[in-house]
Formats: structure tokens, sequence, C-alpha cells
């Protein structure tokens, strides 16, 4: 039995999930999407990403068809439908069906696609040793020609870039933005510590702002941090005493090199473990 999976306006059978091969979605990379957590049956930060959505969808010109209310009670039902306790929400809005050509008054039918299902994790090994990054050549986009802070279907900047990661053997990669500067991994945000302090690229940076890393940011206020959005170029994470990335699937996982260079002493940090555990407190309350 298959997924049922939540299409224009109704749920159904994901074999007849089908998409017209003229969807600017497809031809194009013409959309806008979401990814997101289910814990305990629970949407997490349901409010943020589905803001986040109409955000990116406003920035294109994008109109959703459906209200901020009858999109929110789809993603429960869809979640409801699959019966997916903990899992993982992908929600799509693409532009529609329409003639060839980039015009987009060529198209008149914006789709919305929800599905939910399980999800797959790194191994709990990567987060009891940390991961290893390597520094993409592939820049992250130039802010002017398609935003960072734009949830596009256009993923292929961040894909060349994972390209590199994964043929340097590491399951990420660090961008820099168009100045040299620190921006985000290919899927997740960047964070470091160094004596004491929290520190993370700001939006302006040319880094999409994720939901994990804005929750992660109230989280290490509230206990008591001091947090600082912050330029930094590598040189700050090489020196820095420990560094952790933070995604929706991730959630909040240790680095402890980069370019061959072991962050601190090469092992995650107690600072690190203690926003990790507080994240987990968070999400599995
Ligand atoms: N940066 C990029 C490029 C991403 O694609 C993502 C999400 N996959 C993130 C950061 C993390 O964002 P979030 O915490 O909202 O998942």
């Amino acid at each position: 039995m298959g997924l049922k999976i939540f299409l224009g306006d109704r749920l159904v059978d994901e074999a007849d999930a089908k998409i017209s091969v003229f969807d600017h979605g497809l031809l194009y990379g013409d959309g806008v999407f979401e990814g997101i957590r289910v814990y305990s049956g629970k949407v997490f930060l349901h409010e943020d990403h589905l803001q986040r959505l109409y955000e990116s969808a406003r920035a294109i010109r994008l109109e959703i068809p459906l209200s901020l209310d009858a999109l929110r009670k789809a993603v429960e039902e869809t979640v409801a439908a699959n019966s997916i306790s903990d899992g993982y929400i992908r929600l799509v809005v693409t532009r529609g069906a329409g003639s060839l050509g980039l015009d987009i008054r060529r198209t008149a039918n914006p789709q919305v696609i929800i599905i939910a299902d399980r999800i797959s994790l790194y191994p709990a090994e990567t987060y009891t040793k940390g991961m290893a990054l390597v520094t993409a050549s592939t820049i992250r986009n130039h802010p002017a020609a398609l935003s960072p802070r734009i949830k596009s279907l256009n993923y292929l900047n961040n894909i060349l870039a994972r390209i590199e990661g994964t043929d340097a053997g590491m399951v990420e990669a660090l961008m820099l933005n168009h100045r040299g500067e620190v921006a985000e991994c290919t899927g997740d945000n960047i964070f470091i510590i160094k004596n004491g302090v929290v520190k993370t690229p700001p939006p302006d940076a040319g880094i999409l702002e994720g939901i994990t890393r804005n929750a992660v940011m109230r989280l290490a206020i509230e206990a008591g941090y001091e947090m600082r959005e912050f330029v930094m170029t590598r040189h700050d994470i090489y020196t820095a005493d420990e560094c952790f990335l933070t995604g929706t699937a991730a959630e909040v996982v240790p680095v402890v090199s980069l370019d061959g260079r072991p962050i601190g002493d090469g092992k995650p940090g107690p600072v690190t473990k203690d926003l990790l555990e507080r994240f987990h407190a968070l999400t599995r309350a």
C-alpha cells in the first residue's frame, strides 16, 4: 500500500499523484517548498514553516492557491492519513502547467503537493563523533541573482556544491558567499562557538534562514549563552572551539573538522552537546 498524497485540493493514492510534464516546477524549477518534521504526531514549528513558504512564494510572485488556514489543515490531514507519528513532510508549490516559455502568465494552475513519509536519518555515530566538512568551490547563489532566502525548487546551486562534498567523501560541504564569507552548508546552517559565544552568519550573508537555526538561537539565548549573528570567514571556523550544523532533517550535528583542520580538540564540544540535548528536549517533549 502506497502513501496518501495531498495534490491540488485533496488526498489521492500515491499511484494517482501525478502532475503535468508541462509544470513549470519541473521545466524551470519554478516553485517553492518546505521540509518539515513530525515529532510524536505533532507538526514541528508548523507556523514558522508555513510563513517561510508564503514568503518564498511572495518573493517569486507565486500565488499559493490555498489560504494559510486551508494549507495548515491540508498538512495535518496528510500526516493523519498516513499515520505518521515521527516523520518528514515535503510541502511543495509549483508554478503549475503552462506552455513552454518563462513568462509566468503562461501558467494558470499552481500545484500544491504534500508528501508525509518516514525519514532517513544520519547514523547515530555522526552525532557522537561529529562530521568532517570540506569547502566547496561553488559559491552560494549571489543574492542579487537568486536570493538564498527563497526556498525555491531550483537547488542546483546546492547540488553542485554537494557533489564536491561527496567527491571528497563527506556528507555535507561548506559554501561561501560571493564575498568569500561563510554562508552555510548545502542543506544546513552553520554555527561556531568561540570563547563561550555562540555565533552564526546573519541572513544577509546569503543563507536560507533556517527554521532549526532560529529555534537553536532561541534555545541558546534561553540557556544563557551569548548568541551573535556574525559575519565569519573560514578562519573563524578553523580557529573555533566548536562547530555544528542545524537543519530540519539533521537537527543539530557536531562538526569536528573543516578542510582537514580539526576544530577545537577534534571532538564534539560541550556547548554543542548541551544545545543538541536541549533541541532533543524540545522536539521529544
Ligand atoms: N540551508 C539550506 C540551503 C537548506 O536547504 C536548509 C533546509 N534543508 C537549511 C539551510 C536548514 O533550514 P531548516 O532548519 O529550515 O531546515
